[in-house]
């Protein structure tokens, strides 16, 4: 079966509607169906799309950044941290050397201790995506061997934007 890499705009909002990211003035976001490349239940609302389709898709929480898991929330003492300097709510940072550690969010801070929440900043909160479909193009053979939509005018035959599979 064809798979389709498809390119769209979109503006999320949280159940209250407040603006939480937008690609609005930005560059549109294109990805390869079915591959994880956007959050499932987008994916799965936007199969079959046509371009020029504006379509407003709300997604449960366990379909987008998954539940909030209180077992990634955690007391650790503030001295066994990788950071410098004062903490406060709010802060973010990596939890470990690398650049694949999780990134953890400062709820609050006790004297020596710090409570920190693993989970994405997105977790447990159902999301509403207003879409606007940019274009639907058949994906190229190299994409559908990648697992990735591949950027430029080309239709994915040339550059690659933001990945080390090899293909430039
Ligand atoms: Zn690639």
């Amino acid at each position: 079966m064809s798979r389709n890499v498809v390119t769209f705009h979109y503006t999320l909002r949280d159940p209250q509607g407040r603006l939480l990211d937008t690609s609005a003035g930005g560059q549109a976001i294109s990805y390869l169906e079915g591959a994880g490349q956007i959050i499932d239940g987008l994916d799965e609302a936007l199969h079959g799309v046509a371009p020029g389709t504006k379509q407003t898709v709300h997604v449960p929480a366990a379909k987008a950044y998954g539940e909030h898991d209180e077992s990634q929330v955690q007391r650790v003492l503030k001295a066994l941290l990788p950071v410098e300097g004062d903490l406060k709510p709010g802060d973010q940072f990596r939890a470990g050397e690398d650049q694949f550690s999780p990134i953890v969010r400062v709820v609050e801070v006790e004297g020596d201790e710090v409570l920190l929440d693993a989970n994405h900043p997105l977790a447990g909160i159902d999301l509403t995506f207003e879409v606007e479909v940019v274009s639907v193009r058949a994906a190229s053979e190299e994409e559908v061997t990648h697992g990735h939509a591949h950027q430029g005018e080309d239709h994915g035959k040339g550059g690659c934007g933001n990945h080390d599979c090899g293909c430039k």
